[in-house]
């Protein structure tokens, strides 16, 4: 393994360059050559556009939190993965469409009266097939209204409809603990006398629409967009006619009080989507009380990747369950000296304490990470919505303690490659 101690993100593309072979680690040339970034692990690094490997992940985003973090331009958590040409967006956080486009948006260009220009619009995604939420927190869906108008342009619906696959309306709040007073806001549904203040992805994804019906109206009409209503297919998980919750499983009741081993019980894996180059499985993750809140595990013919999504460390075996004999585990970290610096003495009645609880409850530390991951069997781990975002890399490396397998800490636009790469005929 290469040790990358005491190296930030920056001080390491400075020393590759100047350096690669000393510590064996090469350039990775991204989507169209125009900007370059670093793989962790030799292995993991390729050109985007002409890629070693027939099945990728690739890192959009990686970082979480609703929060600006100073000193970081990770975007906010999302991944794409591709399958061949087939390509499939998990969460999209804020950024991510900046990253999708940096990575993968060659264009046209040619050279007229010895100007270089841009001709036509550029159709890099007509291969998008599905796009998934893990579930509905702002630093996973910031750049969903983007994508959709946006990527209508840039072919998504091109060639078939795309599935858009969330959560379903959780049918409840969380129980308030900061003591807020102020507006719960009630989002309409179809009926006008119906309203509820959580969402699920199907009415978020028509109110995107109303909200920003001007502008994708004004584009349909003068600049001939997609007609975007049609060209997305939303399917809930949860909702009995498109993705019901598997049988045996019961809902929560929104009456009485809600604890963790109700909001993720343990349950069996279950499909939410498949099609000639992908199989899809999700289970519920622990991120109390944001419910329902899911891992997803990708199965093709070339391995399979398990994401997290945002979770605690205890999930009552659910994850150990869904990544059973996969390759990769993207999982979700918090850097246990940040929390600790942050929240050392908070106690229960603190004005502090309502983030503190969230932190420890509903996310994963440095601490905890390497051990949920040997418990899940994977051979490497990869870490992302990394949190906080300037967090040093060498303290995120501390989760290789209780992990044998191969760590890797997430860099936007990093590449994981599935499989055997192309041109080998061993591995
Ligand atoms: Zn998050
Ligand atoms: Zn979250």
């Amino acid at each position: 393994m290469v040790s990358r101690k005491g190296l930030g993100p920056k001080m390491l593309r400075r020393t590759v360059l100047k350096g690669a072979g000393a510590l064996a680690l090469a350039p990775l040339l991204v989507g169209c050559g125009l900007k370059q970034a670093f793989a962790a692990q030799p292995g993991d690094k390729s050109l985007l556009g002409t890629s070693k490997y027939n099945t990728r992940l690739v890192l959009l985003g990686t970082t979480g939190g609703m929060t600006w973090w100073p000193g970081s331009n990770r975007a906010s958590n999302s991944q794409v993965l591709l399958v061949g040409e087939a390509m499939y967006l998990f969460d999209l956080g804020a950024g991510a469409c900046a990253r999708l486009a940096e990575g993968f948006n060659c264009g046209h260009f040619v050279v007229r009266d010895g100007q270089r220009t841009q001709l036509e619009l550029s159709m890099f995604l007509a291969d998008m097939r599905a796009v998934f939420f893990t579930h509905l927190h702002m630093d996973h869906l910031g750049d969903y209204p983007t994508f959709l108008e946006i990527g209508a342009r840039a072919g998504y619906a091109q060639k078939q409809p795309l599935t858009v696959i969330g959560p379903g309306d959780r049918g409840r709040l969380d129980d308030n603990r900061s003591g807020y007073a102020g507006t719960v806001i009630q989002a309409r549904q179809s009926d006008p006398a119906l309203t509820t203040p959580t969402p699920g992805t199907r009415l978020m994804t028509d109110h995107i629409l109303q909200a920003f019906a001007q502008t994708f109206n004004d584009c349909a009409q003068d600049e001939g967009y997609p007609d975007i209503p049609k060209s997305i297919v939303v399917k809930e998980i949860g909702d009995p006619a498109a993705l019901p919750w598997p049988p045996g499983f019961v809902i929560p009741d929104p009456a009485k009080p809600w604890t963790a081993d109700i909001t993720c019980p343990a349950m069996e894996p279950f499909e939410v989507y498949r099609d000639d180059r992908l199989r899809v499985t999700a289970i519920l993750v622990d991120h109390f009380e944001v419910y329902p809140a899911f891992a997803f595990r990708c199965d093709t013919a070339d391995g399979s990747v398990v994401i997290s999504g945002d979770t605690g460390p205890d999930t009552r075996g659910n994850l150990q369950k869904l990544a059973k004999g996969a390759d990769v585990l993207v999982h979700e970290v918090i850097d246990d000296f940040w929390i600790k610096a942050c929240y050392q003495g908070v106690k229960e009645g603190d004005p502090a304490w309502p983030l503190y609880h969230h932190v420890v409850t509903a996310h994963t530390s440095t601490a905890d990470v390497g051990r949920v991951a040997q418990l899940c069997g994977v051979k490497k781990l990869v870490l992302s919505h990394i949190a906080p975002a300037n967090a040093p890399v060498a303290r995120l490396r501390l989760a290789q303690r209780n992990f044998s397998g191969t760590l890797v800490v997430g860099e936007d636009l990093m590449e994981i490659g599935l499989g055997k790469p192309r041109g080998r005929s061993k591995a």
